[in-house]
């Protein structure tokens, strides 16, 4: 079946095919670690899982590049502000490498909680910067680059077609108007390849260069370690549609300038999630965590289920109605998949007409731009369906399931599951206040469950007895 799939170069829906068939290369921007993903972030990554775990449904092996910014990202996605994690470490008193370490794991931890398949390859910008540094030479020689006021500099003019994917205007662009004005910069719109004179004091993450020491702008990163491990070719790229107008423009020109040719075929960009009509954002009110989701007693399947619930280039509402919807629906999907005897799964070449045709209905859905609302829809017609046998329901699902990734087969309680997380949360609490009774008394309540756990520099972590 043709996948069909919108790229936002071009904003059109184009079939998907690889540079090297059979293979999908796929580079997302991961999280910058000064702080937990909030729940909108994790939407992004949801949605990109979703499109890795489609690719390898429709038989692509799929290598998966994600990086972790640990350096370079000011405050200001063009090169304003203060680092992130600088700022974070400050604030905090600890080093940034703690900082970076610390969400680093809180990432995998949440990412983990919701089936997302881990990257291939996870690439950490610090582990990276001589590549970094190789790019900048690179671009230095055909021309690209200039150096002024102490930071070396990329200058757009000399790249004609920047700003392709955010159909930024040739004329805005020259008149630059709206966007501060550093003025090292011969066009706004320039960005900052290297800098060499740290805008701050106590710079603790600083390396020698050509050009003096000094760090990476955000940018580089991405340009660098996709082309280290993909090639300087590759298939998709992908992030949140906040990183259009700058982040991947300027990834773009840096990567398309040192190599003289098309880096990437098909950008795809995932919505929003909004809450009360404003998007989530680390600095704006209303930041939530899969944490407290599971503090209010959630699982983080829930929450997948929710997003599931939306098409990824469709806005998403937040509310805590529409969360606990999709746990009702998850719980009662899972309860009918509970009940379903499975003895024999019949391989696929034997399946009847009816589960055929809800199976044909999945693979289309998929196949249109990743409409997952209309897969889940034949998912739950699968699961209703009073003519197919329950063989067939239950290999059916399995497969669907490997895109969904809802632990469809699981036969579990999800309820334990949430009740399990809100008691740790609970105990973790307690602990923090001193309130070692309460803690040790959780403890207990688990073990009448059959529930073991274990605390560790990690966290606490609970298996069944
Ligand atoms: P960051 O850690 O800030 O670099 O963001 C990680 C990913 O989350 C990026 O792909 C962003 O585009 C994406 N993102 C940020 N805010 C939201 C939001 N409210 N909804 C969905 N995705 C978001
Ligand atoms: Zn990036």
């Amino acid at each position: 079946m043709e996948l069909q799939l919108y790229n936002t170069m071009g904003r059109a829906l184009e079939p998907f095919v690889p540079i090297h068939p059979g293979r999908a290369g796929m580079y997302t921007c991961g999280p910058t670690v000064y702080n937990f993903a909030h729940i909108g972030n994790l939407r992004t990554y949801i949605f990109e899982d979703i499109l890795r775990r489609s690719l390898q449904y429709f038989g692509y092996g799929v290598d998966h590049v994600m990086n972790i910014t640990d350096v370079g990202h000011l405050t200001d996605d063009a090169d304003d502000g203060e680092d992130k994690i600088l700022k974070s470490a400050r604030e905090s008193g600890r080093s940034v490498w703690d900082i970076a370490e610390m969400y680093t794991r809180a990432f995998f931890r949440d990412t983990d909680r919701l089936n997302l398949l881990r990257p291939s390859v996870v690439c950490k910008a610090t582990d990276h910067i001589a590549d970094m540094i190789a790019l900048v030479k690179r671009l230095e020689e055909k021309g690209f680059t200039y150096q002024a006021g102490g930071n070396v500099y990329f200058s757009i003019d000399k790249f004609p077609d920047y700003g392709r994917l955010a159909l930024l205007d040739r004329q805005e662009l020259r008149a630059g108007s709206r966007i501060a004005v550093d003025e090292n910069k011969r066009n706004p719109h320039d960005f900052v390849l290297w800098f060499t004179r740290s805008k701050f004091e106590n710079q603790a993450m600083i390396w020698d260069s050509p050009w003096g020491r000094g760090y990476p702008g955000w940018h580089l990163e991405c340009s660098a370690m996709s082309m280290k491990y993909l090639g300087e070719e590759f298939d998709i790229h992908c992030g949140g549609i906040d990183h259009i107008p700058v982040h991947h423009t300027n990834e773009i020109a840096q990567s398309e300038a040192a190599t003289g040719k098309r880096w990437v075929r098909y950008w795809l960009h995932g919505e929003f999630l909004v809450m009360n009509r404003v998007k989530m954002s680390k600095s704006a009110g209303g930041f939530l965590t899969l944490d407290r989701l599971v503090e209010k007693g959630f699982h983080p399947l829930d929450y997948r289920y929710f997003c599931l619930g939306g098409h990824y280039r469709s806005q998403l509402q937040f509310s805590f109605e529409g969360l606990e919807s999709a746990r009702s629906a998850r719980g009662n999907l899972m309860e009918r998949m509970a009940r379903i005897p499975r003895d024999a799964s019949p391989a696929r070449e034997t399946w009847g007409a009816a589960v055929s045709a809800v199976m044909k209905e999945f693979d289309e859905s998929l196949a249109a731009d990743l409409n997952v609302p209309r897969a889940l829809a034949a998912l739950w017609t699968l699961v209703k369906s009073g003519n197919i046998p329950d063989g067939e329901k239950i290999a059916a699902a399995a497969e669907m399931d490997r895109v969904l990734g809802l632990d469809l087969l699981k036969i579990d309680d999800g309820n334990l599951d949430a009740e399990v997380e809100a008691l740790i949360a609970e105990r973790l609490e307690a602990r923090k206040a001193r309130n070692f009774a309460r803690a040790d008394e959780i403890r207990a309540l688990l073990k009448e469950k059959g529930i073991t756990l274990e605390d560790g520099p990690d966290g606490t972590r609970w298996r069944r007895a």
